[in-house]
């Protein structure tokens, strides 16, 4: 049976986190390059946030304009999910979020309950001397995480929300 899950025990496998590191890394996969892939790839690199299924497939223009077909997208997040280049963020509501793995990053995120606003907090990590007393306590070599704050975001917190005030004229 043909495995298209390769043995991979961290993210930190891809040497070059960049969409044509991640292309590279699919060829090598045994998968074709199709515009579609590369079109969600460039979506994911250029997010600020993580993004639904929905959001990835508005924002995966091909080239000639085209959106990739949802099942392409789920299935490519699958794919990558399954390589750990992406993983899933829950927000807390009812779809899954989707964001890179990059390595060299860090997804720790603050939610804004009110207004939906997702930030990301990337530096310094919050749980960064947690994570290394767990590793040593339990043993663990490689260990990952992804934090999600909720709470309310300064503009909801005065009382305007950030949707509000958008919405109202000048
Ligand atoms: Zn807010
Ligand atoms: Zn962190």
């Amino acid at each position: 049976m043909a495995n298209h899950n390769p043995k991979m025990n961290d993210s930190t496998a891809v040497s070059d986190f960049s969409v044509d590191g991640l292309l590279n890394l699919l060829r090598s996969q045994g998968m074709r390059v199709t515009r579609s892939r590369r079109g969600i790839l460039q979506a994911l690199f250029k997010a600020t946030r993580p993004l639904s299924l929905q959001e990835i497939q508005q924002q995966a223009l091909v080239e000639g304009g085209m959106l990739p077909d949802y099942a392409t997208v789920f299935r490519m997040m699958i794919l990558l999910e399954n390589l750990r280049i992406v993983h899933k963020v829950n927000l807390r509501r009812s779809c899954s979020y989707y964001e890179l793995t990059n390595p060299s990053k860090h997804y720790d995120h603050l939610v804004c309950v009110e207004c939906g606003k997702v930030l990301l907090l990337d530096s310094p990590c919050p749980v960064h001397e947690a994570q290394e007393r767990i590793e040593r306590e339990f043993g663990f070599t490689g260990l990952q995480h992804s934090l999600e704050f909720f709470g309310k975001c300064r503009e909801c917190s005065s009382g305007v929300s950030a949707r509000v005030a958008a919405q109202v004229p000048a």
